[in-house]
């Protein structure tokens, strides 16, 4: 907490103390890409329509789902530095489903053999994070050697060499080489001044403190978020790895328990009140690692963990740094009724957030007796209904009905309409 602002060291310790293994306080940063002016106007709402809203006898709202689409767990990972094994680690995020976030240093290794593979993996729905351009580390961490290694050139000029070779339109991730220099608050004001939404650490590797951070959730501190757990070998100055598969699938299961098993000895409820899993309640699993520390292959311990962890139907696949910015999209996200028209049931979702940084859908669930019988419209258009599939994007765009449960996924800032057909 060197360099913190008082005020912000009490947020921090309130933020510990109320902490339980559930959703932690954020920590005030000042957020990036708040616009101007009022978002119901922006989306040609008058005070009328305002007025006009009363409650419908069959559609009743029934807020923001936790994760995308009701999803119960979200898989997210990191893969840091640049080198040729990032082409097999994409390959194997691609067999068994999963999508990440690859951490390159813009200006160290092959990194012209790599782009065009990052291109196609942003394509594919995987984020592109900047581990800087040059990879400076150094121990102990100074704030000297701080100051120089978090210069313009290494924050920006890394951002700005993943915009103009990947096509991805924000960098949202930034990760700290060797876990350096992420308990300095100034390092945090410099990441957030470039756009970054969450910067990843990696703690006390020396000791091991990197290998099970065992964060089952957002960080409180965005800009020292750590991770649930590393996947790899033994590398840099580590006392070890992490590669027996039963362990790395127990720390998954802990937070996305087998709900169709009832723990021994606790009767119904199963996944409920344990103590460090979310259960039912739902967490965030988050694997850090490197590809120049795996070993490839569906007999090797890496795709064997991915297998357990891949192809879940209850699961939503997604990028860190999208993730991240869900929390924001969906803190600030408000759904206001509107007044009925032409038999369209209205409803105004709107924030204040850039949708070139924020372009994050939210998924909104309406309690309709006859689910089978209603339309959708956003912005006046039909919206695709997917019957099928995995939750692996963060910004696309349909309904899904299950059972009296209408769950609508949108970005925000639009006007959805229901209609339900009466016989
Ligand atoms: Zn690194």
């Amino acid at each position: 907490m060197r360099d913190m602002p008082r005020a912000a060291v009490l947020i921090a310790l309130a933020g510990l103390t109320l902490a339980s293994a559930q959703e932690q306080p954020a920590v005030e940063h000042a957020r990036v890409g708040v616009l101007e002016g009022d978002a119901l106007e922006r989306l040609g709402a008058t005070s009328a329509d305002l007025r006009a809203a009363e409650p419908h006898p069959s559609v009743r709202y029934g807020g923001l789902t936790k994760f995308l689409d009701r999803t119960r767990t979200v898989v997210t990972g990191t893969f840091d530095d640049s080198n040729l094994a990032v082409l097999k680690a994409l390959d194997s995020l691609d067999a068994y489903g999963l999508k990440a976030t690859i951490a390159i240093s813009t200006q160290s290794g092959p990194i012209t053999e790599l782009w065009p593979r990052l291109r196609a993996a942003v394509e594919n729905g995987h984020e592109i994070g900047s581990h800087a351009r040059r990879h400076l580390c150094q121990w102990p961490d100074t704030s000297t050697f701080c100051r120089s290694a978090y210069g313009r050139d290494e924050i920006e000029g890394s951002r700005d060499d993943i915009l103009a070779q990947t096509g991805q339109r924000y960098v949202w991730t930034w990760v700290y080489p060797c876990g350096n220099c992420a308990d300095y608050e100034f390092v945090h004001e410099r990441l957030r001044q470039a756009g970054y939404l969450v910067a990843r650490t990696y703690p006390d590797e020396r000791r091991g403190g990197h290998i099970v951070p065992d964060l089952q959730s957002w960080a409180a501190d965005p800009y020292r978020a750590a991770y649930t757990q590393v996947v790899q070998r033994q590398g840099g100055i580590a006392p070890a790895g992490r590669t027996d598969v039963a362990l790395l699938n127990r720390k998954f299961d802990e937070i996305h328990p087998d709900l169709s098993v009832a723990p021994a000895g606790r009767g119904g409820g199963a996944g409920r009140d344990r103590g460090a899993g979310q259960g039912a309640e739902g967490g965030i699993y988050q694997f850090a690692t490197h590809p120049s520390l795996l070993d490839f292959g569906a007999d090797q311990f890496f795709e064997q963990h991915l297998a357990h962890i891949g192809g879940r139907p209850d699961v939503w696949y997604v990028p860190l740094g999208p993730l991240y910015a869900y929390r924001i999209v969906r803190e600030d996200t408000v759904v206001t009724p509107l007044g009925t028209r032409e038999g369209w049931v209205r409803f105004a979702v709107h924030h204040t957030l850039d949708p070139k940084v924020y372009d994050n859908a939210v998924t909104l669930t309406f309690t309709i007796p006859d689910a089978s019988a209603t339309r959708v419209r956003v912005g006046g258009q039909p919206l695709p209904e997917r019957t099928s599939g995995l939750t692996d994007r963060w910004n696309t765009e349909y309904y899904r009905r299950d059972r009296s449960s209408m769950l609508i996924t949108i970005r925000p800032n639009q006007i959805v309409e229901l209609h339900v057909d009466t016989e």
